[in-house]
């Protein structure tokens, strides 16, 4: 796409979406949003089209042959298919649904995992994963005996390929990366990695919690074997996630969890499972939030992606260069024309948890703290940093409110 053909955001248009960034936080206070990494605001489309199942359509789905149980059964499913084509999948079997990135990273550990990893088997991750790439695994390497070998990021803070290469003659049964960094920002070479790891014999599980929602991606172009990532982080529903898996794959992974809807058939003594997707989902399943993430994804679709990262790249290019000239704060992560749309960064004279309550004052939200990722802030010598992320909806009228708000945070803490 050329940048001619590239539409801009009407930010009036999609501001009116969502009815809470008009609150006021404070009196008098208008909300500044810049928490989007941690979860994003939900459009009215999304509202309505979960309401609308909840007033009309509700029902349990895939076991009733009533008109309910049907057009829930339907609209489910067609939030998968949404979901699917919104990452390119070949087919929603490939899309199970999960509670969220965390569950779907899990669900890999637990099945792919435990029937594929043994002890003296090894496993590379990295040092900027979210605690939710790395805690099962450390669970799972603790019961089974398999290494955990890690690839480390540079001052650059972008991933040592060199050294990933190197790692990769140790033969590891599985790769696992964040496409985004909650923190720094940074975005990975997912289609170099995985075509190196699978060149190595390696499995490539991908933690898209901060791609999915802000990226243009396609699985099958990327070529990776798992990708997980949540709806709340882009304009969905809490509550669901998805993990799409390339079919041959989830074919030969056992179920995870085990109960109703994910069997074929049951026996006292033993029982067959389901066919994928549904081997995965026991239980009855979040329904009106297939319908939201679907709502969610059209939504996306509408605004289209290209357009969406040329607004977030704007809006962080601008953040970290006014940032930079805050007397004191210091920001982490790559160039902004390398990165997604997260600034973390430090102040001086003030901890991180202060910038943020002293910046709530002022209407404005972020997150303080080591966001999910202990060893990244661990290696960069930081107890915590705060983070300001933008979305779709935010407007550089919000940077400047930002910045103004450091500026009395400065005051306080001189
Ligand atoms: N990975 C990354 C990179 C994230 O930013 C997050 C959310 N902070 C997660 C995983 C976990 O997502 P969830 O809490 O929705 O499972």
């Amino acid at each position: 796409m050329t940048a001619s053909q590239l539409r801009t955001l009407d930010l009036p248009a999609i501001r009116s979406q969502f009815p809470v960034l008009d609150r006021e936080v404070h009196p008098g206070v208008r909300l500044v949003y810049l928490d989007s990494a941690a979860s994003s605001q939900k459009p009215r489309a999304v509202l309505a089209a979960m309401s609308n199942l909840y007033e009309q359509h509700y029902a349990n789905v895939h076991r009733g042959i009533h008109r309910l149980a049907e057009e829930a059964t339907e609209a489910f499913e067609a939030g998968r298919a949404k979901v699917a084509s919104f990452i390119g999948a070949s087919s929603p079997r490939e899309i199970v649904f999960t509670k969220n990135t965390t569950e779907a990273i899990n669900l890999v550990a637990h099945s792919w995992g435990r029937a594929n990893l043994k002890a003296g088997d090894s496993i590379l991750l990295t040092e900027m994963e979210h605690h939710s790439n790395l805690v099962p695994w450390l669970m799972l390497a603790k019961e089974i005996g398999f290494e955990i070998r890690y690839v480390s990021f540079g001052p650059d803070y972008e991933l040592d390929q060199l050294q990933y290469r190197q790692l990769l003659e140790t033969l590891p049964k599985l790769v696992g990366f964040t496409m985004m960094s909650n923190v720094l920002g940074t975005i990975t070479p997912v289609a170099e990695m995985t075509a190196a790891a699978h060149a190595a014999g390696a499995v490539v599980l991908v933690d898209g919690a901060q791609a999915v929602p802000h990226l243009q991606l396609n699985v099958a172009q990327l070529g990776v074997d798992f990708l997980a990532f949540s709806a709340h982080k882009m304009c969905g529903p809490s509550g669901i996630g998805a993990l799409y898996g390339r079919r041959e794959l989830l074919e030969r992974m056992p179920p995870f969890l085990g109960g109703g809807e994910m069997i074929k058939r049951v026996r006292l003594d033993s029982f067959e499972p389901n066919e994928v997707p549904h081997k995965f989902e026991a239980g009855t399943p979040p329904i009106a939030e297939a319908v939201g993430f679907g709502a969610a994804v059209d939504f996306l679709t509408e605004l289209g992606m290209p357009a969406v990262m040329e607004h977030e790249r704007m809006m962080v290019t601008r953040a970290v260069e006014q940032l930079e000239e805050v007397p004191g704060v210091r920001v982490y992560g790559p160039a902004p024309e390398h990165k997604g749309g997260v600034a973390a960064f430090t102040f001086e004279t003030a901890h991180a948890h202060d910038v943020a309550q002293l910046l709530d004052r002022e209407g404005i939200a972020v997150r303080a703290g080591h966001h999910c990722a202990m060893p990244l802030h661990e290696k960069l010598g930081l107890p915590a940093t705060t983070r300001a992320s933008f979305y779709l909806y935010n407007t550089p009228e919000e940077i400047d409110r930002l910045i103004e708000g450091l500026y009395k945070v400065r005051q306080v803490f001189a």
